[in-house]
């Protein structure tokens, strides 16, 4: 099969670690027998260095023409000052709404290697954490009006929350099918006690459940759902929830399985063309040292085999492969326990060590 892939090296870690991904997948199409092209995108500060914005409609379309797009992070110090609307970030939010990508999946999984790094007590860890987190993209508060005005000498902000049926409906389809392919539990998360939009989010999810029988569907009240992940997170299979509540809870199920190097992430819309990216940001404070952590990227490129290109024998052979490498005792530095016997390597052997690890079984 031959798959075009627009990658966005981006700014930071984001060069390095995408480097050990491509190595990955070049060894992956090797021994499956396909052929990956790789087209390359300016976006974020690199982009705003060489074209005055973070990302040019040449580039967008160049993502949006491609099967999948790959990311590495976007942003630092260095465009702090620069006019918000032109900020590295920007880029990214242009991205996910030119790529129409509304679901954004990020699995909260601890890998028994690295039980110790989760800030969780042991017993809690030792019940399992493996669960994902489908969160509603490019609608709700972060997209309604934005706006601050003066009312009579005081300063009065407003922010706008909207969702329509149509618009949770899709998600909440994302979220049933995405349980269809797990343990078919799903948790829908919403604020239905106080929010008329979480009142809708809560009645389409029931309604669309009746299409979806083989899956048990609960309801939380996000405050509950926050408390739950850290209290009992053995408890959740697949949680949906709008863009805000999403985000935020999305961050908290990161942290509890260690470090955030780890995280892969989808974003999926109508086709199949998704963008794939680890959950972090470009660490400014650590690129370029050779330090910074791959798996998150490495894993991404493992979802994108997944869920875009439906290569799954593909996809589990990457994870075998991070298993191994993590087997065999080896740790990058953001995952090196103070003690034990474990061998430290760096963001390039971190790669290369993968890349040998691959085995089509
Ligand atoms: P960050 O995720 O870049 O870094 C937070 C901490 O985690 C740092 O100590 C960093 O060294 C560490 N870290 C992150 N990824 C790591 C890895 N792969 N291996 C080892 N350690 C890792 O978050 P931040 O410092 O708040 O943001 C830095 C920049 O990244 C900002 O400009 C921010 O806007 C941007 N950002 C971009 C994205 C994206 O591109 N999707 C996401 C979040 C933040």
């Amino acid at each position: 099969m031959t798959k075009n892939v627009a990658v966005i090296r981006g700014d930071g870690i984001g060069p390095e670690i995408t480097e050990q991904a491509i190595k990955v997948l070049d060894r992956i199409a090797e021994i499956y027998g396909h052929s990956f092209k790789y087209i390359n995108v300016d976006m974020g500060g690199c982009s705003i260095d060489k074209w005055g914005v973070p990302l040019t409609e040449e580039m967008l379309d160049k993502c949006i023409n491609s099967d999948s797009v790959l990311l590495g992070a976007v942003g630092g110090p260095k465009w702090n000052d620069v006019p918000s609307h032109l900020r590295p970030e920007k880029g990214l939010l242009k991205l996910r709404a030119g790529m129409g990508v509304y679901s954004n999946n990020r699995p909260a999984k601890i890998w028994n290697q690295l039980s110790d790094s989760s800030p969780l007590k042991k017993e809690i860890v030792d019940k399992g954490i493996d669960f994902i987190i489908v969160r509603e993209l490019i609608g709700g508060i972060y997209f309604g009006e934005h706006k601050t005005e003066n009312c009579d000498g005081i300063e009065k902000a407003t922010d706008v929350l909207t969702y329509t049926s149509k618009e949770i409906e899709r998600i909440g389809r994302i979220g049933f099918e995405t349980a269809q392919k797990r343990n078919k539990k799903l948790c829908s998360v919403e604020k239905s006690n106080v929010l008329d939009s979480s009142r809708l989010w809560k009645k389409t999810m029931e309604s669309l459940a009746k299409e979806y029988i083989d899956v048990e569907l609960t309801h939380m009240l996000v405050d509950n759902c926050a408390m739950q992940i850290v209290k009992n997170p053995s408890q959740f299979d697949v949680i949906v929830t709008e863009n805000m509540f999403g985000d935020i809870l999305s961050d908290e199920a990161s942290m509890i399985t260690g470090s955030i190097g780890m995280i892969p992430s989808s974003s999926l819309g109508a086709t199949s063309c998704g963008l794939y990216e680890p959950i972090h940001g470009s660490a400014p404070d650590i690129a370029g040292k050779d330090i910074a952590n791959p798996i998150g990227i490495i894993l991404s490129a493992a979802m994108m085999l997944r869920y875009s290109f439906d290569m799954n024998d593909e996809a589990d052979c990457i994870e075998k492969a991070v298993s191994a490498f993590l087997d065999k005792g080896y740790r990058t530095a953001d995952i090196m326990p103070p003690n034990g016997e474990f061998i430290l390597v760096g963001c390039k052997e971190c790669g290369k060590i993968i890349t040998e690890n691959l085995v089509k079984e």
